[in-house]
């Protein structure tokens, strides 16, 4: 994303995917890859070529992320595809140029210095050698040299810096990229809306963004060439659209319209000391997911009765070394405290994907990282890491109700190792003594979220405890289709009757076998899809805090029976946009 072209002063109207609800009006504040500190170390011989791979390693995944972004150029319309399509295909020369890796290793294994080091000194020269030229164009490209060479040093550094740390308030967050970790360094109070050119409904970054309630919108390809610093700009998470510069008209209507959605909101507000229950009072349980401490008042807002899911990987981020067993045990104590003896569920470790931890380097670096060493795979593998959490989770759950929520199961076996793990965990912190320690284990519960874990369903419940169904990646799973990746985003679909299957007949399974069944991915935060999984046998909802107050309404006005014959007609259909129809119709159509 280029801040210093051409100045375009007409109102824009750019759509995308709306992954946010609300609205936001602000100035523009664009993300670029610049603002790192970058560091600068002495290397031993034998780590020189080491060094060199990894410089390598660097160059191709950023030639992969400027490819991903001239692909998305090419949606644009005629003329301004041709000239970011030039730009980016410019950059990829650049970073590929045999000069800039022939310099770069030269200083590396002569200089004996760090690659990220290695990269600034050449960028530093080849952009210096442009800045002297006469010619302005020539001049000019001093720029690109920089932007391109501090993409390469985050790359090498595989660490986000904290690029919202200048952000004005109330700013609107224009970006190529959010990543999970880059959600996590955002502060609400500060940041107004965001918008990226890349991104799905249901990868993280979209989950972080309605958990913070940041009105978003996601994959708009022309925010690539289309803002400037400072440029006004209005987000409008209902309709996935992005208005730049926006006329006085566009802006009155907007404000009118956010005026109405807070008197909505307020409205809402009534729902939350009326009783969780459907319209003839079957109770139903309503939790929260949180992914940081700071969603604790969020979930006590919005009127949860306990925590149905607490991502933990986010204390894994944006660092470079791991958490001990005292400082998770810390964070997880005070949660626990803040919740005031309401149920939390502690998901362990979910790495991998598009949720990747600098602090594990290279260890969840996988060819396909959806399907490599993630969650659970990856506890088994570094039961250290397991070992670790599962003590902090432990001493923590003598401060509350806990149960524990194992990420990314496929088999028996997986759970049967993690419980003898647990075990061996409480045996070793006896040992130690002088710790409080809980008489008996925390419930040990399964995450559904992989079609042969769903198909496994009675097996596993012989296993579990409980099961939480992660309809994201169970949908993500099933239909092979990438959750994060917005060119798949028209054909990601959460109500396919397939994924729907999968869930009834896990929900079957847990009450066959008499245990606790919650679905705590994004489909239980939709009011929509209330009434088929009331009427598919669930209980119990877990969903970002900003989503349980439209839920309950959604629950107060539909009956059992209702439910369950929506249900059965919804399972009926064998077609994807038929089931869709009838999802958004909801009740009214019977
Ligand atoms: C899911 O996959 O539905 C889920 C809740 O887990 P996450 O979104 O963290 O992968
Ligand atoms: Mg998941």
């Amino acid at each position: 994303m280029k801040s210093e072209k051409k100045p375009r002063l007409k109102e824009e109207i750019l759509t995308g995917i709306g992954v946010s609800t609300g609205i936001a009006m602000g100035p523009a504040y664009i993300i670029t890859q610049r603002g790192l500190t970058v560091p600068e170390y002495n290397l031993v011989p034998e780590k020189i070529d080491e060094e060199i791979a990894r410089f390598h390693a660097a160059i191709v995944k950023t030639q992969k992320q400027l490819s991903a972004l001239k692909q998305k150029a090419a949606s644009l319309p005629d003329g301004v595809d041709e000239e970011i399509g030039l730009l980016l295909e410019a950059y990829k020369g650049m970073v590929s140029s045999s000069r800039l890796s022939a310099a770069v290793e030269k200083s590396i294994a002569e200089g004996k210095i760090n690659a990220e080091a290695a990269v600034q000194k050449q960028i530093d020269s080849i952009a210096e050698g442009f800045a002297a030229m006469k010619d302005d164009y020539l001049a000019a490209r001093a720029d690109d040299v920089r932007e391109v060479g501090a993409r390469l040093i985050r790359n090498l550094m595989q660490q986000s810096y904290n690029p919202f740390a200048d952000a004005p308030e109330g700013c609107i967050l224009l970006a190529e990229d959010i990543t999970p970790a880059d959600t996590a360094l955002m502060d609400p109070a500060r940041i107004a809306g965001v918008a990226a050119v890349l991104g799905g409904p249901e990868g993280h970054a979209a989950i972080m963004t309605r958990a913070l309630g940041l009105p978003s919108v996601l994959g708009v390809s022309a925010l690539v060439s289309g803002a400037q610093h400072g440029d006004l700009v209005i987000v409008d998470g209902h309709e996935g659209k992005v208005i730049l510069r926006p006329t006085a008209a566009t802006q009155t209507r907007y404000k009118n319209l956010a005026a109405r959605l807070a008197r909505e909101t307020e409205k809402l507000q009534s729902v939350r000391a009326q009783p969780s229950a459907t319209l003839d009072s079957v109770p139903i349980t309503l939790m929260a997911n949180l992914e940081l401490e700071r969603d604790v008042d969020a979930a006590f807002k919005a009127g949860a009765v306990g925590v149905g899911l607490l991502r933990t990987e986010f204390s894994f981020m944006n660092r470079t070394d791991l958490p001990s067993e005292e400082e998770q045990f810390e964070t997880l104590r005070d949660i626990i405290r803040r919740m005031k003896g309401k149920p939390i569920t502690i998901r362990t470790l979910d790495v991998g994907g598009e949720k990747l931890a600098s602090a594990l380097g290279d260890d969840v670096a996988c060819v396909n990282p959806a399907l490599g060493l993630r969650a659970i795979r990856l506890g088994l593998a570094e039961p250290k890491l397991l070992d670790t959490q599962l003590a902090a989770i432990l001493r923590a759950s003598v401060f509350g109700p806990v149960r524990v929520l194992i990420p990314m199961v496929s088999s028996v076996d997986q759970m049967r190792q993690v419980r003898e793990r647990f075990l061996q965990v409480e045996k070793r912190l006896h040992r130690r003594g002088g710790l409080k320690l809980p008489d008996v284990l925390p419930p040990l519960g399964a995450m559904i979220e992989i079609p042969a874990a769903a198909l496994s369903a009675d097996a596993l419940s012989k296993v579990c405890d409980f099961f939480a169904i992660g309809s994201n990646d169970l949908t993500q799973y099933t239909l092979a289709i990438d959750r994060g990746d917005d060119r798949v985003a028209p054909l990601f679909n959460a109500y396919h009757p397939a994924v729907l299957r999968l869930i009834q007949f896990t929900i079957a399974a847990a009450w066959r076998a008499n245990i606790p069944v919650s679905v705590c991915g994004e489909i239980a935060g939709d009011p929509k899809a209330a009434a088929l999984l009331l009427g598919l046998g669930l209980r119990e909802f877990s969903m970002s805090p900003s989503r349980l107050l439209p839920v309950k309404q959604a629950i107060r006005n539909i009956t059992m029976p209702q439910a369950v014959d929506f249900a059965q007609d919804v399972m009926r259909q064998s077609d994807e946009d038929e089931v869709r129809t009838m999802i958004e119709q909801g009740l009214k159509k019977k």
